[in-house]
């Protein structure tokens, strides 16, 4: 028996997730949804997968659009064990009830808020913690990045503090609405939202963050300053990181200067919509002064909390009740080395 997964919302998350279930062996897709007949909704179809209406006054849109729909989420949601809300940001929230009324386990994603779910999830830092549990918020492409580097280090050296600034893509490359296309935009809540979000997934690191929003859409880039619990070398750190599972190191010297070569790299190694799942780390831009690290990671922004996504599927469902275990299937089903 395979886990029934309905997708709600097959936008730029959801159909990257409705996609990697289906990569699986222990679950399946029972349906996905969209709120208007657009090109992604005929393409869900073409994918394989059957079309809902997020509700009853969205169904005449792709009656008249001639595009089939089963019917609306609470159908969906009474063939699934488990729906993955990939809804705009803030308003996956306004779902809670309607997952709790069909008796469905739901994960949110970054773009609610911690108290949606009470528990924030990352595969690398706290899977075992989600074990069973009913909801869960799989954090943002951001924090997920920086859970990834930063929680085996204050693991295995300890970490007193951490200042890291969040140099953010302003869209998503099939965004053509936002902003800014010719501006450095500072984010001007500061600290920014970024050092407590991670705090909701380990809440033992000290993280101040600051963020800047830059004319690209095609990664994240965060620069990290860490004060270590003690004194290490770049060698300690380099082997902590490669034996994560996340964590893919790339070279200046080899020729990968920006983030526009790790995307030219992602289209080489041919991996699906040339997404680029783990979280990327410059060897040659690590260092490590007695107890401060610095390093510079870039995160692809679109696929880093996709197979996150599906660990958390296995951990609410207890398909696989090991972190390891769980994120090694979901990486071999996915093309991420090991
Ligand atoms: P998106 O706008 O690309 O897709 C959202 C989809 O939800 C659309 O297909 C839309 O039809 C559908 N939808 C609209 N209203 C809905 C409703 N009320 N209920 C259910 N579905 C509805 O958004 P996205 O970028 O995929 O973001 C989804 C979530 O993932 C947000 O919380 C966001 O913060 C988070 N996230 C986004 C990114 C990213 O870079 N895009 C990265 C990490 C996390």
């Amino acid at each position: 028996m395979t886990a029934k997964i309905a997708i709600n919302g097959y936008g730029t998350i959801g159909k990257r997730v409705a996609h990697a279930v289906s990569l699986q062996d222990d679950m399946e897709v029972v349906g996905v949804t969209k709120t208007r007949p657009t090109y992604e909704a005929r393409m869900a179809i073409d994918n394989g997968f059957d079309l809902y209406a997020v509700s009853s006054e969205h169904v005449q849109g792709f009656k008249d659009a001639n595009i089939p729909v089963q019917g609306t989420l609470s159908d969906l949601l009474a063939k699934a064990d488990l729906v993955v809300d990939c809804a705009p940001g803030k308003k996956g929230a306004a779902n809670l009830d309607t997952y709790k009324k069909a008796g469905v386990k739901a994960i949110f994603q970054g773009g609610e808020k911690h108290e949606t779910a009470g528990f924030s999830f990352n595969a690398s830092a706290n899977y075992s913690e989600g074990l069973g549990k009913d909801l869960a918020r799989v954090v943002s492409c951001n924090t997920t990045g920086l859970c990834r580097t930063l929680y085996p280090i204050y693991k295995e050296l300890g970490i007193e503090w951490v200042q890291a600034t969040m140099i953010r893509r302003s869209a998503d490359p099939g965004d053509s609405k936002k902003g800014p296309i010719n501006a450095i935009e500072p984010v001007l809540k500061v600290p920014s939202h970024h050092g407590p979000d991670v705090q909701t997934v380990v809440p033992g690191i000290n993280i101040q963050t600051l963020a800047v929003k830059v004319p690209t859409t095609i990664m994240h880039l965060h620069t990290l300053v860490v004060k270590l619990g003690k004194p290490a070398t770049k060698e300690q750190v380099l082997d902590i990181w490669k034996n994560e599972p996340r964590i893919c190191f790339v070279n200046g010297g080899e020729g990968i200067k920006s983030t526009a070569q790790i995307m030219e790299m992602s289209r080489d190694l041919g991996r699906d919509r040339s997404d680029f799942y783990e979280t990327v780390v410059w060897k040659d831009g690590v260092s490590v002064k007695g107890d401060l690290l610095y390093f510079i990671q870039a995160i692809h922004q679109e696929s880093d909390v996709v197979p996150d996504n599906i660990d958390c599927i296995r951990a609410l469902l207890q398909l696989e009740t090991e972190a390891k275990a769980s994120m090694s299937k979901t990486n071999k089903s996915m093309g991420i080395d090991n």
